[in-house]
C-alpha cells in the first residue's frame, strides 16, 4: 500500500485535497494521470453497460434533489451509522468497526480490551488480553477472546471498555445514530425550510426520473437506467486512502424487471456480468470473492444483497454491492409524490410497479483495485523497475513516442509527426529527454503499454517504427499504418 501511495503522489495520480492548507480528511484530488485513469474506467463502464447493450439507457441527474426525495427513500431517517465518542481524546468511532471483548481468566472477568476493525484484529485483542492478565498477575487459564462489535455492548459494559485512543475505560459514550448526509441550504434563506442534501448515492436520481425515461426513452421491460456521478457521505472514519472517502463517484444501474420475473436469476445474472466486467478491465477473478449478506441483517426492503469483495492490500473489502431492492423505491416515491411510477404492460393490459436489481460500484474503489493489481516491481537489465501492468484500455497513456536521439532533427521531426497523427485518436505521450532506457522506465511506472521508437531505419529505409511491449519487453517493427490498427485493437476493449 505504501508503494502505491508513494507512486500516486510522486507521479501525479492522486493528491490529498487542499494540501497547501493542511489537507481535508476524506477528500482527494486526482492529478494529471489520475484523471485519465478515472475517465478511462468510467468510459469503459459506460461503453460496456450502456452503448453495447440494447436494454440500458443513461441518465445524468442533478446532485441536489428536492429534499423530499430523501424522506421518501428513507435516508433522512435511516442513512445513519452508529457513532461513538471518546470524551477524553475527542476521537470518534463507528460502533460497528470498534470491537471489544471481556477478558476472562479461569471463569472470572478481569477486564475488557478493545480494537479497531482491521486485518490483525483478533491477534491484537489476544495480545492485549495477555497483557492485562500479566499486569494484574492473575493465575489460571486465559479463556479465548471473543470479539463483539460495540453496537452489542450492554449499558453495564460500556463504561468498562477501554477507548482505543487512551487505552483506559470510562470515556466511551453509548452509540448514537449519526446521519451521514451532508446538508446545505438552497437559496438565500438559511432556515430549516431551505435545507437540502448532497446526494449520498446516485440511485435515487434514477428512481425519481423513472417516469421521464419511460415516457421518452422507448424502453421495454426489462430495462436499466445507468448513471455515473459524485456522491457524498460524511463518513465517521474515512480511511484506507481513496477506499473510504467523503466525496466519491459511483457507477450505478437500476435494472427494472416485472414483479413476476425470476428475481433470483436476474440477481445472479448481474453478479456474473459484474465479475466478468472486472476481469475484462484487468481485475482478476482470483482476487474477487462474493459475500452474501445474511437474511437477518438485510434492510427491510432488500430481498438479497451480495457484495463483490476484492483483496485490497489492507484486507478483503467491498468493491461493489449488487442488491435486489424489490419495488421499495418506486413505491415510496409514488406514494410520497402522488405521481404513479409504474409500468403499463400492453399485452396483459395491466399496470404494475417493476422490481429492481441494483449493481452499484465506486469508481475510486475500482481505481484502487486496478492499481493494487497492476503494481509490480521487477528487474530489467540489472536495474530495479516499477511497472504498472494496466490494460491498454484503462492506461492513462496508450503509447509513448520517442525519437531515438534528440539531436537528430530528422528523427525528431518524424517522431513529432507520428505523435501528432496518433494523438488524434489516442492519448499518446511524446518524450525526447534522456537515454531511451530511462524514457521506457518512466512510462513503465505510469502504465503506458507501448513504447514507440523512431530510429534511423524508420527514416532512411522507411522500415517502420519499433514497438516495445511494457510487459514482455519484446520489440517488433511495424509500419505506421499498422501501428494505428494495432493500437485500435489493443485499446478498444
Ligand atoms: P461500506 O459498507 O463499505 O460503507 P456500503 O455498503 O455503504 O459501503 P453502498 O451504499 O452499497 O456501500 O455503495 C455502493 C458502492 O459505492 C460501494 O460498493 C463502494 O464501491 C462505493 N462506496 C460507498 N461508500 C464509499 C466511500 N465512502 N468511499 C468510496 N466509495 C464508496
Amino acid at each position: 500500500m505504501d508503494a502505491i501511495l508513494n507512486l500516486c503522489k510522486r507521479r501525479g495520480f492522486v493528491f490529498p485535497s487542499s494540501e497547501i492548507y493542511g489537507g481535508l480528511n476524506g477528500f482527494f484530488d486526482y492529478g494529471p494521470l489520475g484523471v485519465e485513469l478515472r475517465n478511462n474506467i468510467k468510459q469503459a463502464w459506460w461503453q460496456d453497460f450502456v452503448h453495447r447493450r440494447d436494454d440500458i439507457v443513461g441518465l445524468d441527474s442533478s446532485i441536489i434533489h428536492h429534499p423530499t426525495t430523501w424522506k421518501a427513500s428513507g435516508h433522512v431517517e435511516n442513512f445513519t451509522d452508529p457513532l461513538v465518542d471518546c470524551r477524553e481524546s475527542k476521537m470518534r468511532y463507528r460502533a460497528d468497526q470498534l470491537f471489544f471483548a471481556a477478558v476472562r481468566v479461569a471463569g472470572e472477568t478481569i477486564g475488557y480490551v478493545s480494537v479497531l476493525e482491521d486485518e490483525g484484529m483478533q491477534a491484537k485483542a489476544e495480545e492485549a488480553a495477555q497483557d492485562l492478565k500479566r499486569k494484574l498477575a492473575r493465575q489460571g487459564a486465559l479463556e479465548p477472546v471473543v470479539l463483539r462489535d460495540f453496537t452489542e455492548a450492554s449499558p453495564e459494559e460500556i463504561p468498562l471498555v477501554p477507548s482505543p485512543a487512551t487505552g483506559k475505560p470510562g470515556s466511551l459514550t453509548p452509540p448514537r445514530s449519526f446521519n451521514m448526509m451532508f446538508q446545505t441550504h438552497v437559496g438565500a434563506m438559511q432556515d430549516a425550510s431551505a435545507v437540502a442534501y448532497l446526494r449520498p448515492e446516485t440511485a435515487q436520481g434514477i428512481f425519481i426520473n423513472f417516469k421521464n425515461v419511460v415516457d421518452t426513452g422507448r424502453v421495454k421491460l426489462p430495462f436499466g437506467i445507468a448513471q455515473v456521478g459524485k456522491a457524498f457521505r460524511n463518513e465517521i472514519n474515512p480511511r484506507n486512502f481513496i477506499f473510504r472517502s467523503r466525496e466519491f463517484e459511483q457507477m450505478e444501474i437500476e435494472y427494472f424487471i416485472a414483479p413476476t420475473a425470476d428475481w433470483e436469476a436476474a440477481h445472479k445474472g448481474w453478479i456474473e456480468s459484474c465479475l466478468a466486467w472486472f476481469e475484462s478491465i484487468g481485475i482478476p477473478r482470483s482476487k474477487l470473492s462474493l459475500y452474501a449478506h445474511p437474511k437477518e441483517k438485510l434492510a427491510h426492503y432488500s430481498k438479497g444483497t451480495v457484495d463483490i469483495m476484492f483483496e485490497f492490500p489492507f484486507g478483503v473489502q467491498e468493491l461493489q454491492g449488487v442488491a435486489a431492492r424489490g419495488d421499495f423505491d418506486l413505491t415510496q416515491h409514488s406514494e410520497v409524490s402522488g405521481t404513479r411510477l409504474d409500468w403499463f404492460d400492453e399485452a396483459g393490459k395491466t399496470r404494475f410497479i417493476p422490481h429492481v436489481i441494483e449493481p452499484s460500484v465506486g469508481v475510486d474503489r475500482v481505481f484502487l483495485a486496478l492499481l493494487a493489481t497492476a503494481y509490480h516491481e521487477d528487474e530489467v537489465e540489472g536495474e530495479k523497475r516499477v511497472v504498472l501492468r494496466l490494460p491498454a484500455r484503462v492506461a492513462p497513456y496508450k503509447a509513448a513516442v520517442f525519437p531515438l536521439l534528440k539531436n537528430k532533427p530528422e528523427l525528431v521531426e518524424r517522431a513529432k509527426a507520428l505523435h501528432a497523427r496518433l494523438r488524434r485518436r489516442f492519448n499518446v505521450y511524446y518524450d525526447e529527454a534522456g537515454a531511451i532506457g530511462r524514457r521506457y522506465r518512466r512510462q513503465d511506472e505510469i502504465g503506458t503499454p507501448y513504447g514507440i521508437t523512431v530510429d534511423f531505419e524508420t527514416v532512411e529505409k522507411q522500415a517502420g517504427v519499433t514497438v516495445r511491449d511494457r510487459d514482455t519487453l519484446e520489440q517488433v517493427r511495424m509500419s505506421e499504418d499498422d501501428l494505428v490498427r494495432f493500437l485500435d485493437e489493443k485499446v478498444g476493449g
